[in-house]
């Protein structure tokens, strides 16, 4: 189907590709707003175990009827659950990056997240249930043989 809404408008999807394998994890915008480039890899069992980056697709025009979503952006309502996010979302990155990288690359990592929420960006986070492009939310994910179903 072609993607609901144009990039920055609440409802566009866009997906995000592995760098180290090529898997996608698909993300929508439950608000309107900016998204960044590079986030780090959320597909489901992928390769990588989450400690890849995963660059933007720049907003597919045409979205395969298929796909399953798990990840959404969105704008906190409040100052707090702003900080709150941005605390976990911090102690997420340095838990896959810690042991991988050295402090200056991490620091970089964390100013980058940090500087795209101060100039207005969305937050990141995991949907409450799967979605699909149709727009409706999905309560069973059919497994993928082989691979992990955890996200
Ligand atoms: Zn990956």
């Amino acid at each position: 189907m072609q993607n609901p809404a144009a990039a920055g408008e609440a409802g566009a999807i866009n997906v995000y590709v592995c760098e180290e394998t090529g898997a996608k994890t698909w993300t929508r915008e439950v608000d309107g707003g900016v998204t960044p480039f590079m986030i780090r890899c959320r597909a489901a069992g992928c390769d990588c175990g989450g400690r890849a980056g995963a660059t933007s697709a720049m907003y597919p025009r045409e979205i395969p009827d298929n796909v399953i979503g798990r990840w959404e952006w969105y704008r906190p309502d409040s100052r707090v659950e702003a900080l709150t996010h941005a605390t976990k979302a911090i102690d997420d990155v340095l838990a896959v990056i810690d042991r991988k990288v050295g402090a200056a690359e991490r620091q970089s990592k964390i100013l980058a997240t940090v500087d795209h929420w101060a100039k207005g960006g969305l937050y990141m986070r995991q949907s409450a249930e799967p979605w699909t492009p149709g727009g409706g939310q999905i309560t069973k994910v059919p497994k993928v043989p082989g691979k992990r179903a955890k996200s």
